[in-house]
């Protein structure tokens, strides 16, 4: 059982894509087991992204993330973290799977609308970046 984080972004929350993106998720047989609503400081989201401190899209890509509420979800079930980036799809809506919640909301490359962990290691990171043990109810 694997675990990872997934984060609606502030232009999919503003877009009215929580109700569809969590439907996405229990369709699909994931189960939430941890949820909250939330709006990240500039420092929190550059903390949060600082593997990508170095890109030239990191000044722009920490202010977006800062810009609005976001929902930060803890999704638990067998193989979750590819299960999950499976259904977000490629990072560049243009480049995303039919059917994929980028390709299907995305507007850009940078307003992608969700993140979800991309292993088990930067899982536990971020997971522990937003959630104590006993928001998570397992
Ligand atoms: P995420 O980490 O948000 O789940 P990802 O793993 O698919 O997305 P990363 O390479 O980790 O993609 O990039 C993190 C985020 O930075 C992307 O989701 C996107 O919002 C933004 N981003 C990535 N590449 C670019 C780019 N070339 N221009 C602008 N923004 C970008
Ligand atoms: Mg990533």
């Amino acid at each position: 059982m694997e675990r990872t984080l997934s984060i609606i972004k502030p232009d999919g929350v503003s877009h009215g894509l929580i109700g569809e993106v969590i439907r996405r998720f229990e369709k699909s047989n994931i189960k939430i087991v941890g949820m909250k609503l939330l709006k990240m400081t500039k420092t929190e989201a550059e903390g949060f992204y600082m593997v990508h401190k170095e890109r030239p899209f990191f000044d722009s890509l920490t202010d977006f993330m800062s810009s609005g509420p976001v929902v930060v979800m803890v999704l638990e079930g067998e193989y979750v973290i590819d299960k999950n980036r499976r259904l977000m799809g490629a990072t560049n809506p243009e480049e995303a799977d039919e059917g994929t919640i980028r390709k299907d909301f995305a507007t850009e490359i940078e307003k992608n609308v969700v993140h979800g962990s991309d292993s088990p290691e930067t899982a536990s990171v971020e997971i522990a970046y937003f959630f104590n043990r006993f928001e998570i109810v397992g």
